[in-house]
């Protein structure tokens, strides 16, 4: 029997997914996990607790001590265990992504830096170290720009801004963010990088011995301008021309070779425009939240038992439909606590759409992007084109009424006033 070594992060959406698709496969699941010991949820397979995968250094060396038998894989389920599992996969001597070249696409500076080396479409960018008091924007950058945490996710920490104001201030604002999620972030300080104009897309992949394999390609139709960057709608297949789509495998692949990321899923978000394709990252995990479950009817399976299946070396399906799916990533309207959904089974009865998913727990503080990230739940849809789909989400979506009783914010940002071009907050 295959053993799989799996890393859970506390707050995951996709724990259960890929639990369940280990179990599907039949293998030995044995978990290490990053909460605590006594406030964890049962997994009942006696995972290794408490594993800090933010000091991967350190947790190797746990993980190792409590292993027992060698693992034929080792899997981190997000971003959090990314390093912690290519650390262990090369002390196991198992195949996978090296440690330094997972670090690379987790660290937006470190990514900067490689398209650049690499001669590849790259913003203007630089270092914004936490020693600067009164941070203003260097040559050869001008507004707008985006001020970004190095190694946060889901848009977390991620602002544009259009004058020097809003700058210091978004500057302030992002630092704050960064001390309460990275534990680094004394050392780490951010970047500050040119806008760049486009629309933007997403890649899902699986990379076999280095060779990319195109999962789905994802239109994002609404335009993200900012400040803000909240993801809402995924939508395959993509509208783009064929021509575009090779181009975008093409550019991804290329990105990949360079950053030393071979094996296993990835997932690329870019922005398209008259200049060419512009990467805004490479993770090397497969897409977050619960939006993998829009591709299982394409893919014939669950999109992590197909990671898995990859990992442990077993059959993969060659296959796979090019049917329209989509997702919404059920947008947080506004800071504040989340008391309940209503309309949910009217939004369920709206043609196409396959299922509905409410994630937020009751009672939960809920914020929008650029401190929260999480999102209120996700929408799925399935029908005969991208449109239908497209249009069958936003109606589910209407159809909503959350409720969210509003609370003091921890935290203000005096440039949203001076930004008006782009309202803040929404009602
Ligand atoms: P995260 O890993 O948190 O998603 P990203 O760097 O991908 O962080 O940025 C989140 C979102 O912010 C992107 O999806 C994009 O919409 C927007 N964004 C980030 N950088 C830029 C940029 N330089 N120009 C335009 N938009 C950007």
């Amino acid at each position: 029997m295959k053993r799989l070594l799996l890393l859970l992060p506390t707050t995951g959406y996709r724990n259960d997914d890929f639990l369940d698709a280990a179990r599907n496969l039949d293998v030995e699941i044995i978990t290490a996990a990053n909460y605590c010991h006594q406030l964890a949820p049962l997994w009942g397979m006696s995972p290794i607790q408490s594993v800090h995968f933010d000091q991967p250094e350190v947790a190797v060396k746990q993980v190792l001590a409590a292993l027992g038998r060698q693992p034929d894989a080792v899997l981190a389920v997000d971003d959090s265990g990314l390093e912690l599992a290519a650390l262990l996969r090369e002390q196991l001597h198992l195949p996978g992504n090296l440690p330094a070249a997972v670090r690379v696409t987790r660290d937006k500076l470190a990514f900067r830096r490689l398209l650049q080396s690499g001669g590849l479409n790259c913003p203007d960018f630089y270092h914004l170290g936490n020693d600067s008091q009164t941070p203003a924007l260097q040559a050869p950058l001008q507004f707008p720009v985006v001020v970004k945490a190095r190694r946060l996710s889901s848009s977390r920490g991620v602002i544009r801004t259009d004058t020097p104001q809003a700058f210091r201030e978004a500057v302030q604002w992002v630092q704050g963010i960064q001390v309460k999620a990275d534990r680094d972030a004394a050392q780490l300080g951010l970047v500050v990088e040119s806008f760049i104009p486009g629309r933007e897309y997403a890649l899902e992949g699986l990379l076999q011995e280095g060779r990319l394999r195109v999962l789905a390609l994802f239109d994002k139709p609404d335009p993200l301008d900012g400040p803000y960057f909240e993801e809402t709608l995924y939508i395959t297949p993509s509208r783009l021309s064929q021509e575009k789509q090779d181009e975008i495998r093409q550019t991804v692949q290329q990105v990949c070779e360079l950053a030393g990321i071979s094996s296993g899923p990835i997932h690329a978000e870019m922005r398209l425009n008259e200049q060419g394709i512009w990467l805004l990252e490479i993770a090397a995990r497969s897409i977050g939240g619960l939006c993998g479950r829009m591709l299982r009817h394409t893919l014939g399976m669950s999109l992590e038992e197909l990671i898995l299946r990859h990992a442990l070396n077993l059959p993969l399906p060659q296959a796979q439909l090019d049917d329209a799916a989509g997702v919404m990533m059920i947008p947080v309207p506004r800071r504040g606590i989340f008391l309940g959904v209503r309309h949910l089974e009217d939004a369920m009865n709206i043609a196409d759409i396959s299922d509905i998913q409410i994630t937020a727990h009751l009672g939960q503080t809920i914020a929008p992007p650029p401190e929260g990230a999480s999102y209120l739940g996700f929408i799925f849809a399935r029908g005969i084109s991208p449109d239908a789909v497209d249009s069958a989400l936003r109606q589910a979506h209407q159809r909503l009424v959350f409720e969210i009783q509003s609370v003091i914010p921890v935290s203000s940002y005096k440039g949203r006033e001076a930004q008006n071009s782009h309202p803040i907050l929404r009602p």
